[in-house]
């Protein structure tokens, strides 16, 4: 089931110039009304389900119905991300809660670096088979 935003706990993200859920999603589907000042999917048929959008929001305004081989029928998904982990609340239709905590990361936010350790690509080889960070240890396969 696509994202869905709760328009009554959305704030637009206080009309920056671009939302935090437009930011992050991958597929370019968050969108915000300037009017109403609030986001919505707008391609919902495009949405797979991620949870960044979902993850992102500081208003927690982003839902997705979970499917039931991870979160059984009717319960919600509710995510609170900390500066090293993440807390995914399942809330089942009944009420009980269960929590899970996990770390998220091993390298400071905003810190990562692609291309750390890997050669200069080689824009001669562009139409050659393999992958310019192919190593030794993983050698192109020859037919
Ligand atoms: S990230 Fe959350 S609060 Fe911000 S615009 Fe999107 S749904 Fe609204
Ligand atoms: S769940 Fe993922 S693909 Fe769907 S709207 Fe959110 S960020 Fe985009």
């Amino acid at each position: 089931m696509p994202s869905y935003v709760i328009t009554e706990k959305c704030d637009g993200c206080k009309a920056q110039d671009k939302t935090a859920c437009q930011y992050i999603c991958p597929n370019d589907l968050m969108t915000l009304n300037r009017d109403l000042m609030k986001a919505y999917n707008q391609e919902p048929d495009q949405c797979w389900e991620c949870y960044n959008c979902v993850k992102i929001c500081p208003q927690q305004a982003i839902e997705i119905r979970a499917y039931q081989d991870f979160a059984p029928l009717g319960a919600n998904v509710i995510p609170m991300r900390g500066t090293d982990s993440i807390m995914w609340t399942i809330k089942f239709r009944n009420g009980k809660l269960q929590r899970f905590k996990f770390p998220i990361r091993t390298t400071a936010e905003g810190s990562v670096d692609p291309y750390k350790g890997k050669p200069e690509a080689d824009q001669s080889k562009i139409k050659q088979p393999g992958y310019f960070t192919t190593t030794k240890a993983m050698p192109v396969i020859k037919k």
